[in-house]
């Protein structure tokens, strides 16, 4: 049931140059469902020459029939929701319901992109001179280099690809090596609507050589990169090292400022569900809620005896609210993160330990009364975990809020008009969301500011990343 994964490389698939491959692991049960290739240094410049000739002949086709391509490429995703939702399920470990919604929500988001590259305008500036026309016009950067992370599998990477195909651009995709066939699902949806064999291209191997090969090789034109803000760094550094364009959606440590006068019951269903989405595997979770004095016991009682009700399992089975963490990695980062913050003082209200021994099972969590100086109220957690702490005054919450480095998203919860006026116009993050838990939509900006990163992936903003501004000044013959 779960194929080998390939590489798509100058429209073929096809394994690596010299035959190697990594493992893929089903999270459930810690065991090897199959293997994904390794591409070498040989196969990284032929796709990279593959993408330049991919670029040469799709951004001469026109962006209505652009457009029209790639719409059917969200038509096949969508006829193939269920199949691809049961690979995505097997390597990741998420909920069936999650796997097949993120499939769905993909074809959305190329549905968008397709719309949104017919509207590449450029503008007319009135010249000085009689004459003169001065026009501006927007052109494709060129082939991309991608980098996409295993939380999303096709989630991340669709914003990429469809981004890149509809301004005009090709793409090397270098999906993620631990949930490696969905993404290539996601390609192969492309490939079958008619997008050039060329034109995207797939690889896979050792993140670091790919990304070191890619980044300063003279066909690549734009880099874009989701992964953690560490990660981020390095590929911002040499990407700048070589002057090229860059998009980075990096980590984030969501504050949630729940106010007095909050809808309690609405805030903790929303927040509940948003939080355990992906066993909180997510850039955008809500993670540091800061509570108001007057709501707090009140708040956490009613978060807790929700959060004890979801029923965690193996992804494939009916029933299941939340599935396996992706990788031992967010297990081992959980345990660490919760010890060190107990041994602080910080206490666990519910969950906290992982559930058997087989699997990468976690409980999810409810912290409290967690010190500043934890490792987890600095580090993104990445995991089923919340941290419910108390204010007394708004300007307490926003200073805690903008406390950290990271700036993705920030989230609140009140019902006084100049409470959101106030947080919204405060919080030092790229998205904000006001009593619902409403980002991440296809037509809808995403991105972050200072260390999560900088670009938008989403609305009419996330086209800009993928064109170049030319500025023509002509005079009649
Ligand atoms: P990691 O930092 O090793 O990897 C994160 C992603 O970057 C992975 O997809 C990985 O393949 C890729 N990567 C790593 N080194 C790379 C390199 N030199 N060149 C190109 N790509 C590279 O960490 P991880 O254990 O996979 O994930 C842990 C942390 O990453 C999380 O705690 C979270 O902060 C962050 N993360 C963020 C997102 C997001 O949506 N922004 C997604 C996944 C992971």
């Amino acid at each position: 049931m779960y194929e080998n994964v390939q590489l798509f490389i100058a429209g073929r698939w096809r394994e690596g140059s010299d035959g190697a491959s990594l493992p893929v692991v089903n999270p459930a049960d810690e065991r090897v469902i199959g293997q994904v290739s390794v591409a070498t240094i040989a196969d990284l410049d032929e796709a990279a020459e593959a993408s330049w000739r991919g670029f040469k002949a799709w951004s001469k086709v026109s962006a209505f029939e652009r457009s029209k391509i790639l719409r059917k490429a969200a038509d096949l995703l969508r006829e193939r929701a269920d199949e691809i939702g049961r690979l995505m399920t097997l390597e990741h470990g998420k909920t069936l319901f999650e796997s097949r919604f993120e499939t769905v929500l993909g074809a959305d988001i190329i549905d968008w992109y397709a719309e949104e590259g017919k509207r590449a305008y450029g503008r007319i500036i009135p010249a000085r001179l009689t004459g003169v026309r001065q026009m501006v016009i927007k052109q494709p950067v060129g082939p991309v280099a991608a980098f996409t992370p295993w939380n999303f599998p096709i989630n991340q990477a669709v914003r990429k690809i469809a981004g890149a195909l509809a301004a005009g651009c090709s793409i090397v995709l270098k999906g993620p090596e631990e949930t490696p066939r969905s993404c290539a699902e996601l390609v192969r949806a492309f490939v079958d609507a008619g997008v050039p064999g060329d034109a995207v291209n797939l690889v896979y191997g050792v993140p670091a050589e790919i990304s070191s090969h890619l980044i300063p090789h003279p066909l690549i034109r734009k880099i874009t990169f989701t992964g953690s803000t560490a990660v981020g760094k390095q590929l911002a550094s040499l990407a700048g090292a070589h002057m090229k364009r860059i998009t980075m959606e990096l980590g984030g440590h969501a504050p949630v400022v729940v106010m007095d006068d909050a809808d309690v019951p609405n805030a903790v269903t929303a927040l509940r569900t948003s939080k355990y989405r992906n066993n909180g595997q997510v850039c955008v979770s809500p993670t540091r809620f800061l509570i108001q004095d007057g709501v707090y016991d009140r708040f956490v009682a009613t978060f807790v005896e929700q959060t004890k009700q979801i029923k965690v399992g193996n992804g494939l089975e009916e029933d299941i609210d939340v599935g396996a963490l992706a990788n031992d990695r967010r297990l081992s980062a959980m345990e660490v993160l919760i010890a060190d913050a107990t041994a602080r003082g910080g206490k666990v209200a519910t969950g906290g330990r992982r559930i058997g021994n087989s699997g990468f099972f976690f409980e999810p969590t409810v912290l409290t009364d967690v010190p500043t100086d934890a490792r987890i109220m600095n580090e993104e957690p990445f995991g089923p975990v919340i941290i419910a702490n108390r204010f007394g005054h708004i300007e307490d919450a926003i200073a805690e809020a903008n406390r950290l480095p990271y700036g993705l998203a920030a989230y609140a919860y009140t019902r006084s008009a100049k409470s959101i006026d106030i947080l919204s116009e405060a919080f030092e993050s790229g998205m904000v969301s006001v009593n619902q838990q409403g980002l991440a939509l296809p037509e809808t900006p995403f991105g972050g500011v200072k260390d999560s990163g900088y670009g938008s992936e989403g609305g009419s903003e996330a086209l800009e990343p993928f064109l170049n501004t030319k500025f023509v000044s002509q005079i009649g013959a």
